[in-house]
């Protein structure tokens, strides 16, 4: 029932090469797994990680997502599942108390948040979401501060939903509450929900989604004939359509989601545009801006308002910056190195090379006679080839392009060493965007 029936064993990180200071950080804690099932709970997180990079728009967040596991054991294996709100009447001494029936309903999960919060924080401190993984198959899960799961069939979907709430303040976009067609859940009381993913307004021009609809789509898009129950018809509209559906946030009228099916209506279906915006807006976190004085002589990192910087390291001979993280020259021997998050805080990665370039998820480099480009393998001073002569490298969201060191043509490097596409002829200089080489 506390802290007193288990013991915190320590944190491993399973999933994610972000640097720690702006990494979207997810912990995952276990629950109700006795000292002999820890590996039980080691494997969950496994299914977690496999499920989650799987799953848009988290699969194209790279490796910008740093994954963290809390070992916690309990005393007893389960969670509480009291009787009253259908449940067996079991109960177990576990250490953040896990239990289903909250608020009457059964698979409402939840657990002591405030032991939750400061045993992420105790362990890994720059935690984005905190996330309970707990040991019972009966179906639950829950949002809010903390979000939690059980390990019922599609396991990972109720994750993703769960965190769908917790750690980007996504609405439940079905239409009911206790699960069916119960009554009071006709009509959704005034007053504009906050969330991002529902509304009471189907005015176009003021609508909190209205740039993802299209002008040929139908404000309200879907209306429910029958305000005493779900609307269970299929779409009237094609597959994607995002418009106004009524039926959202617990109620069977008057509120309304983006498109007819979404993860945060029912598990199983992928989540619908305007979550997947809110997803990746978040997701995404501030990029950090660097700077190396003009002496070479300290580098910086911008704290984000108005002009204060924060001194992160000593004297660089060249800082090169992107979604991987910072990574700066030696002045001295030319030698790699890669910012940890903390200042002062660095790694030696490299010897020295004519220049480098960071892409989402390492940093490629240029042999100093500029011979062969390589690619860094992410542990020690570990590198791989996978290139020939270059005159020039240039790494971003899209990926890696270099110069022919001859013709000046632009290649792309296609993932494996040594493949490479000649996509267009010579320009001065060149930069990748996201999406496409400019
Ligand atoms: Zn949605």
């Amino acid at each position: 029932m506390t802290t007193s029936d288990g013991t915190v064993q320590g944190r491993t990180q399973i999933h994610g090469t972000a640097p720690r200071n702006r990494a979207f950080t997810i912990v995952l804690l276990g629950d109700g797994f006795t000292v002999a099932q820890q590996t039980a709970f080691n494997n969950a997180c496994t299914y977690f990680v496999t499920g989650l990079t799987s799953t848009p728009p988290f699969d194209k967040a790279g490796r910008a997502i740093n994954i963290w596991r809390v070992n916690v054991t309990s005393t007893d294996s389960g969670a509480d599942d009291p009787v009253g709100p259908g449940g067996t009447g079991t109960t177990a001494r576990t250490y953040f108390d896990a239990t289903f029936g909250a608020n009457g309903i059964r698979r409402l999960l939840v657990c002591n948040n405030a032991t939750v919060l400061q045993t992420a924080a105790a362990q890994v401190p720059e935690f984005t979401v905190a996330l309970v993984v707990v040991n019972s198959t009966i179906y639950g899960g829950s949002g809010g501060s903390v979000g939690t799961y059980s390990l019922a069939d599609g396991a990972t979907e109720i994750a993703l939903h769960e965190i769908g709430h917790s750690a980007y303040g996504l609405a439940d976009e079905y239409a009911y509450y206790a699960g069916g067609d119960e009554t009071g859940q006709d009509y959704h009381p005034a007053g504009e929900p906050a969330e991002p993913n529902v509304t009471l307004n189907t005015d176009r021009s003021t609508l909190k989604w209205g740039w993802a609809v299209a002008t040929t789509t139908a404000l309200p898009t879907m209306s429910n004939p029958n305000c005493a129950k779900v609307d269970g018809r299929p779409s009237t509209v094609p597959a994607g359509t995002v418009g106004c559906f009524e039926g959202a946030h617990y109620y069977h009228c008057r509120a309304f989601r983006p498109e007819h099916i979404c993860k945060m209506k029912d598990l199983g279906d992928p989540f619908c545009q305007v979550c997947l915006q809110a997803i990746r807006a978040r997701t995404k976190r501030a990029k950090n801006i660097c700077a190396l004085t003009p002496m070479k002589d300290a580098v910086y990192r911008y704290d984000g308002t108005g002009t204060s910087w924060t001194r992160i390291g000593g004297p660089a001979g060249q800082i090169y910056a992107g979604g991987w993280g910072l990574v700066a020259t030696n002045p001295g021997t030319g030698d790699l190195y890669r910012y940890l998050g903390t200042p002062d805080m660095w790694q030696h990665i490299g010897g020295a090379g004519a220049s480098f370039a960071v892409a989402p998820d390492t940093v490629y480099a240029l042999t100093p006679n500029k011979d062969a480009v390589y690619r860094y393998n992410g542990t020690g001073t570990s590198w791989t080839k996978i290139g020939g002569p270059a005159g020039q490298i240039y790494a971003g969201g899209w990926g890696l392009v270099a110069t022919n060191p001859s013709t000046g043509d632009l290649y792309r490097y296609l993932g494996t060493p040594d493949m490479w596409q000649h996509i267009g002829g010579a320009g001065a200089s060149f930069a990748v965007a996201p999406d496409t080489v400019f």
